[in-house]
């Protein structure tokens, strides 16, 4: 494409097209995550434990790992994840399993039919906008606390009065499968949750699927995210680095961007109860790193997942 054409299409996108093009270009920067650099050493592939089978970091069918616990990040949540999988969704395409392994403690996957035990629909919620979008809540509508419940902050926050659930499913498919599990009558009596906007890396393209239809690994990073800010808030320099990173001006200024290496070894019980400083970003570390290597091989514009439209 010569050089004019190029310049004449970039004047014509507006706004929005142009900020997010240039976050594109570093998605992840503001995010602190593991370097993952330490995976570009692993070569060779390694049977899985559990079916024999021939796998590199880990195993998609078992959600097991292959590799070595030094390599990645584990991740600590405030509250269990279940993760209903279609069945007919390609185990190998599905960021799910990235959970699975990072978090494992705090993630189940079931394929279904299979389905995960709702002990108390109060503290249960479906990650998914809903059919009737008038009862949709959003994450902070989940601490709109009932009247004559005691809200004193330090009480809070020494008891589980702190998160307001306790569970939060997500379907993992595609943009057209995800509508066939979401009709299963348990997943209707439970409040469906929506998140903000937010626009996805993911490398996968999906037919007539928006951009903000967001990988399921990005969906429940972005829950927990805004979950944990609500509960507890956000620090102020983290706030800030996003802040900076959002805007354009500022994003064009420092065209040099450094990404962070925080080796986080896990996040204990007292990293739980800070502010938002990143705490769960780990969650998207293989994300991050497959997000890196389809780009070394691939010219984004070429993908045709990021051509999807942003709203
Ligand atoms: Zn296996």
């Amino acid at each position: 494409m010569a050089e004019s054409t190029v310049k004449h299409s970039i004047d014509n996108l507006s706004e929005l097209e142009e900020k997010q093009r240039i976050i594109d270009g570093n998605p992840f920067c503001y995010l602190k995550i593991n370097d993952t650099r330490e995976l570009k050493l692993v070569e060779s592939r390694r049977k899985c434990d559990l079916c024999q089978k021939s796998r590199k970091f880990f195993c998609y069918t078992c959600y097991h790992p292959v590799l070595s616990c030094k390599y990645y990040p584990r991740v600590k949540l405030p509250i269990k994840i279940d993760i209903i999988k279609h069945p007919r969704e390609i185990p190998g395409k599905s960021t799910a399993i990235h959970a699975a392994i990072i978090a494992s403690a705090d993630v189940k996957i079931y394929i279904y039919p299979d389905f995960p035990e709702i002990p108390n629909k109060e503290e249960t919620v479906l990650v998914f906008p809903g059919k009737d979008s008038t009862k949709n809540i959003n994450v902070k509508d989940l601490f709109i606390r009932k009247e004559g419940k005691d809200d004193t902050s330090e009480e809070r926050i020494e008891t589980d009065l702190l998160w307001p659930i306790k569970r939060a499913i997500f379907i993992d498919s595609t943009w057209h499968q995800t509508k066939s599990i979401y009709k299963d009558q348990r997943l209707r009596e439970l409040r469906c949750v929506v998140l903000k906007s937010r626009i996805s890396q993911f490398w996968r393209h999906q037919k007539d699927s928006p951009r903000w239809y967001l990988a399921t690994i990005e969906s429940i990073h972005q829950f927990l995210v805004e979950l944990h800010t609500c509960a507890i808030g956000m620090d102020e320099d983290y706030e800030e680095t996003i802040k900076k990173y959002l805007d354009v001006n500022d994003i064009i200024k420092n065209t040099r961007y450094t990404n962070y290496i925080h080796q986080y070894s896990g996040i204990n019980s007292e990293e739980l109860m800070q502010k938002y400083n990143g705490q769960y970003d780990n969650l998207l570390y293989f994300f991050k790193y497959m997000f890196e290597h389809i780009h070394s091989i691939y010219n984004r514009n070429q993908l045709k997942a990021y051509k999807r439209p942003l709203t």
